[in-house]
């Protein structure tokens, strides 16, 4: 066996995702799976779709390409850059835009490709960081985008939590909801998503605060990692489907250890010691320096360390090519 290794629990986020998806699915909410947490690992993808998600949904076209094989809509969430128009008609079915100019290339690139491309209307309720702001704004460019072809409006959304730290409440969500009562109203259609937010939102459902008209969310840690706003646990998910293991490669007399990982491929700060006992000191960009001096277990080189891991840990050691990632 390898090491260092990521030790990702497939039946354990298929737990998660099963319990996310059912509260989901008993309010009327459709989910995204976001993969771009785990670099759409295809194992874990499956896992998100036996479960039963309706969309995958990722902020990297590379990896909707990746997923391409797998016969379900997918959604690029991250704001389409003009240079890659191209690749997102051709990789996914439906995007959250933000920009009216952004919309017409995505316009003329479905004509090209002779394609319907689905666009969710991001509207920004403070967090600043994406989606349109003034309400007017939001009508105007309601209106051209409808003069669109090759364009569907499929819905409005809304991203919070993310620049603004803005929280997901009943009335910013509400406001959502008005808004998209008002397209329809005004330009007598009918809007078929309303994209409310990620694993922060679904604190709402435990005193029935999600508005009922929000039928579709993002979700992404939630699924993986348990987690929920500010990285609380949500209550009765797993939050150690993941498991970083590090071999140790050197102990010193003042019961300092020295183990195989680094920097490079994840920041100290975001481990948790399995063993509550060690205490991490540091990192280099190869080693991770632990203390072990208040341990009752003995550790000798060639052991294995457990860690579970934040949201920021998974990531990294995710991408770090130097990092195995094995399916148990
Ligand atoms: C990353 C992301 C999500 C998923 O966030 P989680 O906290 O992992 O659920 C949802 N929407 C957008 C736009 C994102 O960028």
């Amino acid at each position: 066996m390898s090491y260092p290794r990521l030790e990702i629990d497939i039946k354990k986020i298929k737990y998660n995702a099963d319990k996310m998806i059912g509260e989901c699915k008993n309010r009327g909410i459709d989910v995204a799976a976001v993969t771009k947490g785990f670099c759409a690992n295809e194992n874990i993808t499956k896992a998100l779709i036996e479960s039963g998600v309706d969309i995958l949904a990722d902020s990297r076209i590379q990896n909707l390409k990746k997923l391409s094989g797998f016969n379900i809509p997918k959604m690029l969430i991250r704001i389409p850059m003009l240079s890659e128009v191209s690749d997102v008609v051709k990789y996914s079915d439906i995007s959250l835009v933000s920009e009216l100019e952004t919309s017409k290339k995505l316009s003329s690139e479905a004509i090209r490709q002779n394609k319907i491309h689905n666009i969710i209307l991001m509207v920004d309720l403070g967090d600043l960081r994406e989606g349109i702001f003034y309400e007017d704004e939001i009508y105007e460019t309601v209106k051209d985008i409808l003069l669109l072809k090759g364009i569907n409006l499929l819905g409005v959304g809304t991203n919070l939590l993310c620049y603004g730290g803005v929280i997901p409440t009943k009335d910013n969500l509400s406001k959502l909801v008005n808004i998209k009562k008002k397209i329809e109203n005004d330009f007598n259609i009918n809007l078929k998503v309303i994209s409310g937010g990620s694993s922060g939102t679904t604190h709402l459902f435990k005193n029935n605060e999600m508005p009922e008209d929000i039928n579709q969310l993002r979700l992404g840690c939630s699924l993986t990692m348990g987690i929920g706003l500010n990285d609380d646990p949500i209550e009765g998910l797993y939050t150690d489907a993941l498991k970083l293991v590090v071999e140790v490669v050197s102990i010193k007399p003042d019961k300092t250890v020295i183990c195989a990982i680094g920097r490079d491929d994840v920041n100290p700060n975001y481990l948790i010691p399995n063993d509550e006992y060690i205490d991490i000191i540091d990192a280099d960009s190869d080693h991770l320096i632990l203390n072990i001096n208040e341990c009752t277990n003995n550790y000798s080189i060639g052991d294995k360390i457990k860690f579970n891991m934040n949201y920021g840990a998974f990531l990294s050691t995710m991408v770090s090519q130097y990092v195995h990632k094995v399916c148990i």
